[in-house]
């Protein structure tokens, strides 16, 4: 008998699980609700849109008539508000109640607001969803001097719009570094030197400890005894797994809600996948894992699953790409492990801003981080997730890693299909 699939969530894991739903389950339900009132996107295009580099239609990430081309149905504007697994149903804000036979819970992230004395009183916006963007574009006319709290990757990708819209924009990041869960003290270099010549602001090693006001401007108050001016302030301190609906249901919530291998929650019949799940990692570790890839992986995973044909799911990796300024970097896997068992290799070139790391274990690529390098990501995602054993190729992987990183996956991919032959 056809089943009734729910989605709530339009964002890259909902469409994902739609389409994988799709081509197992030709003639079941399926049905999306957003709280959003706009078509889908992806947040990742949110920062271009900012800084007018794309329109925005190059933000909706299927076109017009893609929902009936599924024979799925999305409602819009509609914000679940508690899930009822004895009944299987969930309640909508307003009261609003709908069944379901499997319910995929796909309600990604939502920015976490420091407690800063001051800072709801002074004002700031959080930038995450289509509607934070609409109104921080909105409120920059006239603006001149933006502070952004949060130097991750959301932060300097706001600061980078900023900048090129000529703000004068100034970051504050609490640890040394800037992203410093991505890039390590060698790329982190390189990349402030780039901020600095573009003209921002980098306050690293402090704190915003009080916000206040003082005709018109605002004041943030920090921790190393400075204080700076701005006349908007952005935060952008890390995000958080949407689960506040999940109160009370039963379904286990850690810091993301707790998955296993086929995105199944603790509850029978309820999944979760992308921003707001704790699944398992590639490298055996459980946790959340907020980024693109991994939304798309765990929302296939899912709907395989809902659809009644469970499918291996890999696990997530780290996989990190920041384009700043015509330049590219990226990190993959264990970028940042050291001591142990890791064995590291580096090369630098100050002249060049270029950077390049391999950590390897037991002969093994378990992470690469490159920056202002030619090197291909998705090459060095399949090296990792091979697990290839590169002993004799480390040094030319690091000298010319898009060249030997092709040749590797290459010999591999046909080594593979000559033992399945
Ligand atoms: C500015 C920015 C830049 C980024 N850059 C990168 C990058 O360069 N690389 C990268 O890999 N990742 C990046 N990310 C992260 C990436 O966007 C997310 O990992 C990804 O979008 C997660 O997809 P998702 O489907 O889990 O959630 P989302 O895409 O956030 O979708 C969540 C959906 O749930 C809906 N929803 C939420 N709560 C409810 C509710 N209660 N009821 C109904 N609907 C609800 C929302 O309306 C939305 O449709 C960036 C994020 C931001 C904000």
């Amino acid at each position: 008998m056809a089943k009734k699939h729910l989605i709530i969530g339009c964002g890259s894991a909902a469409l994902s699980a739609l389409e994988k739903i799709r081509s197992i389950a030709p003639d079941d339900q399926v049905k999306l609700v957003t709280m959003e009132d706009c078509p889908p996107y992806s947040p990742t295009a949110l920062p271009y849109l900012l800084s007018g580099r794309v329109s925005e239609e190059a933000l909706w990430m299927r076109p017009d008539g893609y929902f009936d081309d599924m024979k799925a149905t999305l409602a819009k504007g509609k914000e679940m508000a508690k899930v009822l697994p004895a009944s299987k149903e969930v309640v909508y804000q307003g009261g609003e109640r709908e069944g379901y036979d499997t319910l995929l819970i796909a309600t990604g992230s939502e920015p976490i607001h420091p407690p800063i004395e001051g800072l709801e009183e002074a004002g700031f916006i959080g930038f995450r969803s289509f509607s934070d963007y609409r109104s921080l574009a909105g409120r920059l006319a006239g603006k001149k001097r933006v502070a952004v709290l949060g130097g991750g990757l959301i932060g300097m990708e706001v600061a980078i719009a900023l900048l090129e819209k000529g703000h004068q924009t100034h970051i504050v990041e609490k640890e040394s570094r800037l992203l410093p869960l991505y890039f390590d003290a060698g790329a982190e270099g390189l990349i402030r030197e780039v901020f600095e010549s573009e003209g921002a602001g980098l306050h690293t090693g402090t704190e915003a400890t009080g916000v206040s006001k003082k005709n018109g401007a605002i004041i943030l108050g920090l921790s190393d005894g400075n204080s700076l001016e701005a006349d908007l302030l952005v935060t952008a301190v890390g995000v958080k797994a949407k689960t506040a609906f999940l109160a009370s249901s039963g379904v286990k919530v850690n810091r993301g809600i707790v998955v296993d291998g086929a995105m199944r929650t603790t509850v029978t019949d309820i999944y979760a996948a992308g921003d707001v799940a704790e699944a398992p990692g590639f490298f055996d570790e459980t946790g959340l894992n907020p980024i693109l890839p991994s939304a798309v992986a765990q929302g296939r995973a899912a709907g395989a699953a809902m659809a009644g044909q469970p499918e291996p799911y890999e696990g997530w990796l780290p996989m990190n790409v920041f384009n700043f300024f015509g330049r590219m970097a990226f990190s993959v896997g264990l970028s940042m492990a050291q001591g142990g068992n890791f064995e590291v290799i580096t090369a630098s070139d100050r002249k060049a801003k270029s950077y390049r790391k391999l950590v390897l274990r037991d002969g093994r690529l378990v992470g690469a981080m490159f920056l202002n390098v030619s090197a291909d990501p998705g090459v060095f995602v399949y090296l990792v997730r091979k697990r290839l054993d590169i002993g004799a190729y480390q040094r030319s992987l690091l000298e010319k890693p898009r060249e030997v990183g092709r040749y590797l996956m290459t010999a591999n991919e046909k080594k593979e299909a000559t033992v399945i032959e």
